[in-house]
């Protein structure tokens, strides 16, 4: 989903290998990704006699190159002493086990994000679990993508998440925390991932967002075999109610994705008005049974294509699950083990 045009003072994002200054000592910098969402931002702040990064990009030796290149070019030689990882997935933890075992760096995380990325980095499966499998069934994956998936080796974090050592210092909610010669405040987001932190300069006007709240794309919600009858869609909504009276207009947000931008306060009301649409949308479409896979065009309103459609499947999983939770919905279940989701009396 792209915005019609960027609400920020940059159209353009920093060349691979190059960073561009936000803000005096605040370095903003690009990793690619091998997917649609092609790339994930990541920031520097200069701590005077070495650095500390947020977010690291997905593992992998490119990524890894390009960071080498960042440190000796933009980042002036400098080490990185302290790498702060906002949320567990791959395109943000991605490196932060390098930063600690090869160069010596701290870790700096979420409880939750460090016990998640190290148990599912720990989780190697050659062949797909049954209860991966049952979930995909219940969400009523398509038949023909469910089987291209069951041919091949199931994805394991370990193939985008550098080994992780022992070892981190833990943030949480009410911190305060300091880098780049600010203070910050620490809020938690959650519902995009489970304690996700976000970072607020008591100093000037920097919020760092990770993917709690993103410019032109809206945060993936997604449910997951981990936790089937999860309720990411509370979550989120929670998290941004309660983040929503820090933010002003002439903040800069700094995402995990996209642009940096201003006009916080509208942007998140937006991204909450955004999923209340999408639910009513899809209450009236549960008029009749459905699977969560037969739910992408209320939600979406756009054709998803091959390459978005696992995120797609959680993400109309978190939906109905939603509306489950709020006693909108009653469900029963197929023949084929999908559950059937209907508007209730
Ligand atoms: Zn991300």
């Amino acid at each position: 989903m792209t915005s019609p045009r960027p609400d920020g003072p940059w159209s353009e994002p920093p060349a691979q290998g190059e960073a561009i200054e936000v803000a005096e000592g605040v370095l903003w910098m690009r990793l690619p990704l091998p997917m649609k969402l092609d790339h994930v931002n990541v920031y520097a702040l200069d701590d005077g006699d070495g650095w500390t990064i947020v977010d690291t990009g997905m593992s992998s030796n490119k990524t890894r190159r390009i960071w080498e290149e960042l440190m000796a070019g933009p980042l002036g030689g400098k080490p990185v002493r302290r790498v702060v990882v906002t949320h567990h997935h791959p395109d943000h933890i991605g490196n932060a086990g390098w930063f600690q075992s090869v160069h010596g760096a701290e870790l700096v995380t979420t409880r939750t994000a460090w016990l998640f990325a190290r148990m599912l980095t720990l989780d190697v499966q050659e062949s797909w679990p049954e209860e991966t499998l049952a979930f995909y069934r219940s969400a009523g994956m398509d038949p023909a993508i469910y089987d291209a998936r069951v041919a091949e080796r199931p994805f394991n974090f370990s193939d985008t998440v550098y080994s992780m050592p022992l070892g981190f210092t833990r943030i949480k909610q009410g911190d305060l925390f300091r880098m780049g010669g600010r203070d910050w405040d620490v809020h938690m987001g959650n519902g995009h991932a489970p304690e996700h932190a976000t970072f607020w300069s008591r100093d000037d006007n920097l919020v760092i967002t990770g993917d709690q709240i993103l410019s032109s794309i809206s945060p993936n919600i997604g449910v997951y075999a981990t936790e089937p009858m999860a309720d990411p869609v509370a979550e989120w909504l929670e998290a941004c109610e309660r983040l929503a009276p820090l933010t002003r207009p002439d903040q800069l947000a700094l995402g995990g994705h996209k642009l940096p931008f201003l006009g916080l306060p509208h942007r998140m009301a937006q991204l909450i008005d955004n999923h209340h649409g999408a639910l009513a949308r899809l209450l009236d479409h549960l008029d009749e049974p459905r699977t969560a896979a037969e739910c992408f065009a209320p939600l979406f309103k756009r054709k998803i294509g091959g390459g978005e459609y696992g995120l797609a499947l959680v993400e109309a999983v978190a939906h109905v699950n939603h509306l489950y939770h709020l006693g909108q919905v009653d469900r029963s279940r197929r023949a084929d083990g999908a559950w059937l989701y209907q508007r209730k009396g």
